[in-house]
């Protein structure tokens, strides 16, 4: 029955002054159907890319299947031609070339690809009380004692001395073992309980249980340690000497589920940022001859601050601007300063459990939509680019043209903590910048949540902003 009452002058006022970000769900509900269809494909690439190198290899595929050529230097591209090029294996820039003149702007869309995680050590293997293990250094952000008793499968490349790479995946097809950091009963935890959460595991005791079975031998020292290092050698034809030239990500082993009766959440490992790599490359994909040439860029090391060669603090991507300039004889710095971009990042979901660290009108939440974050940072802003007005107005007027549900957030409330994303070291480059992304729960944890409705609209997001031409 329709409520046939007349509105009040308040309720009027109320409508016309007042503004709150709907839940989609409520507001169009036909669209809960179009998100869990959008989402088959992102579980998909979560179970396929659970490290960095592995998203690279599943993105090169999809753009090499979907036209694109790896970029080359020097060569002239015209309108809707279509290219990428790698970084190392571990990030990755793609591009669709636009009919305006590249010095008038291009459009960036930038996601990271690594997710906090157990790596290997240098030298990781032992052997203690006849069990034998892998030393692990976290990457990364993590809870710690969230890492306990959870299966993990191991991933990564090993250079052999021949100069041979050998990719390692263990413990993801059905019937592989899996691997585990190991956790006290709470029979035995008293003290253990007596411990800061912070230290509820302490690095030191992140070590992973890789075998128990001895190789049945009077003269061998440590017979656990060596069947385990057999059975590696067996499947990778690896030794102990090579794991210094490895890089061996220890993740878990868990695939991506719905979650929920209604399975209106994803739950998964690395959903930050992989979720807005997954709807960035999406719209990357679909982008056919724009007005503005689209730079869709994966990063690494964003998890650890963004540093090295493969992180966003190294000139990879002002570079790749120098070479689309030169392709067109223009100048990079006008390119750079006419340019917009969106640091594709996740943001924390408001968590009911947990409300009185944040700040309930300053917040995401999940179902509400794609989420702008106009600084993150920590204290007073420190470390923050901080969008400009006139940004978060460009930004706001290409999504609300394109129908896209959006709603803004900070990262908790003041002095909860804080965060940052690759936003500032783009901004470095004097291009205007803000954060778009999903609203996370349990960010970091090896088991992440977000909303169907929300990926679906952070891809909407992309779509709108590389199809837009204002
Ligand atoms: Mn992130
Ligand atoms: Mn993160």
């Amino acid at each position: 029955m329709e409520d046939k009452k007349e509105k009040s002058e308040g309720k009027l006022l109320e409508e016309t002054l007042t503004w709150k970000a709907p839940h989609i769900g409520k507001k169009a509900p036909e669209q809960c159907q179009e998100a869990q269809d959008f989402c088959t494909g992102y579980k998909a690439f979560l179970d396929e890319g659970k490290t960095e190198r592995e998203c690279v290899d599943y993105i090169t595929k999809k753009l090499l299947a979907s036209g694109y050529t790896p970029f080359e230097y020097g060569r002239k591209y015209h309108p809707g031609d279509k290219v990428f090029l790698v970084n190392r294996g571990k990030a990755l820039i793609a591009t669709t070339v636009g009919s305006r003149p590249v010095a008038e702007g291009v459009r960036i869309a930038g996601a990271h690809i690594d997710s906090p995680r157990l790596d290997l050590k240098p030298n990781p293997m032992y052997e203690k009380s006849d069990i034998a293990y892998f030393k692990t250094h976290y990457y990364g952000g993590i809870r710690k004692y969230q890492w306990g008793t959870v299966p993990l499968a191991m991933h990564g490349v090993v250079v052999k001395k021949d100069g041979e790479v050998c990719r390692v995946c263990l413990g993801e097809n059905p019937g592989e073992p899996v691997f585990c950091v190991s956790d006290l009963l709470p029979h035995l935890a008293a003290k253990q309980n007596e411990r800061k959460l912070a230290e509820g595991l302490k690095g030191e005791e992140l070590n992973i249980i890789i075998g128990s079975l001895p190789f049945i031998d009077d003269q061998v020292k440590e017979p656990v340690k060596l069947m385990a290092l057999k059975l590696l050698n067996e499947r990778f034809g690896i030794t102990e000497a090579d794991f210094y030239r490895a890089e061996i990500e220890m993740v878990p082993a868990q695939k991506a589920v719905d979650v929920g009766l209604d399975r209106s959440l994803v739950g998964a490992y690395g959903q930050d940022d992989r979720v807005c790599a997954y709807t960035a490359l999406m719209a990357e994909l679909e982008a056919d001859h724009p007005a503005w040439t689209t730079v869709t860029l994966f990063a690494d090391k964003e998890e650890i601050g963004s540093e090295g060669n493969t992180g966003m603090n190294s000139d990879f991507l002002a570079h790749y601007l120098g070479y689309l300039a030169d392709m067109q004889d223009a100048d990079v710095r006008q390119l750079s300063a006419n340019s917009l971009c969106l640091s594709a990042d996740v943001n924390a979901a408001y968590d009911p459990t947990f409300s009185d660290v944040f700040d309930s009108n300053n917040s995401s939440y999940i179902n509400k939509g794609c989420v702008l974050t106009k600084y993150t940072g920590a204290r007073g802003k420190s470390g923050s680019s901080d969008a400009s007005a006139e940004t978060m107005a460009r930004i706001i007027g290409i999504m609300d043209q394109a129908g896209v549900y959006w709603q803004a957030g900070e990262l908790g409330a003041v002095d909860q903590g804080g965060g940052g994303t690759i936003a500032k070291f783009v901004a470095k480059l004097n291009i205007d910048t803000v954060d778009l992304g999903v609203p996370i729960i349990s960010m970091h944890a090896p088991f992440e949540l977000a909303s169907k409705l929300d990926v679906y609209h952070t891809y909407k997001a992309f779509r709108a902003f590389y199809t837009a031409d204002r």
